[in-house]
């Protein structure tokens, strides 16, 4: 048994719990309040947490809810993160209720972000805020290039893996990525039917790693169609590298 459940924070975070027959495991709680109420609703009990970097919104809850977990506390490599009971990098493996998870790091958004990817029970990735469905976290500590790099990474993981990042910020990435590529029909077709789901208040997350690679700009940077389609904007003839046609995409997204 695996289930994977959102429970919402602040305006637009989802702190994930996962559940499968030996237990409870929660991903960046930011926020103490709700998972509370969802654990005693639940009458359940949480063994690990799993921390992907060190912004307040995904570490918020943990002075709270530490005394109550049966488990640890497994986050990066950074000492600045208190309350971590297990730092993990690259390569490294970790077991939590039965299932085993490949630690990746995926530095650009923060210096210290990884992701937990398991395929115990079927293909999932917790990748905090560097995959959103449509987008990518902003590039706020490392370069563009080790953005784009660390996008790569996660890029060559089987197409079916289910990609469970921190925000619901699907319908205002689409806007950006239609301007970016207005002819994509996946992406015409991805909207609507992401529109929908937000006006009945159904997450738009998980998506897929197939779904992201037909529509996310950000993960199509080496598409053919994707350079022609900002070809006025970016001299892409010039064989323009991948993080630089990257670098370009974050840019104009951060200035609109
Ligand atoms: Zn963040």
């Amino acid at each position: 048994m695996l289930k994977i459940s959102p429970i919402n924070a602040f305006s637009d975070n989802y702190i994930w719990l996962i559940q499968t027959n030996e237990g409870n495991t929660l991903v960046d709680p930011g926020d103490s309040k709700p998972i509370i109420s969802t654990i005693d609703k639940l009458s359940i009990t949480i063994d690990d947490i799993l921390i992907t970097h060190h912004h307040y919104d995904h570490i918020g809850g943990l002075e709270s809810l530490k005394p109550l977990i049966k488990g640890s506390v497994i986050g990066p490599k950074n000492n600045s993160i208190d309350l971590l009971d297990k730092h993990v990098g690259e390569g490294d493996t970790i077991k939590s209720i039965g299932l085993e998870f490949s630690i990746f790091e995926v530095p650009g958004h923060t210096l210290d972000h990884i992701a937990f990817y398991s395929e115990t029970e079927k293909e999932v990735l917790f990748c905090g805020d560097t995959i959103f469905s449509g987008g990518c976290g902003r590039v706020f500590e490392g370069t563009f290039e080790q953005m784009n790099h660390s996008l790569e990474k996660l890029m060559s993981l089987p197409s079916k893996t289910e990609i469970y990042c921190a925000h619901e910020y699907t319908l205002s990435n689409l806007k950006f990525a239609l301007l970016a590529e207005p002819n994509n029909l996946n992406l015409k077709e991805y909207q609507l039917d992401s529109t929908d789901k937000r006006k009945n208040n159904i997450p738009t997350i998980p998506t897929t790693l197939g779904q992201e690679l037909q529509i996310n700009p950000f993960l199509r940077v080496a598409e053919i169609s994707l350079r022609e389609a900002i070809s006025d904007k970016l001299d892409t003839s010039n064989q323009a590298s991948n993080a630089e046609v990257f670098g370009f995409l974050r840019s104009w997204k951060d200035s609109l």
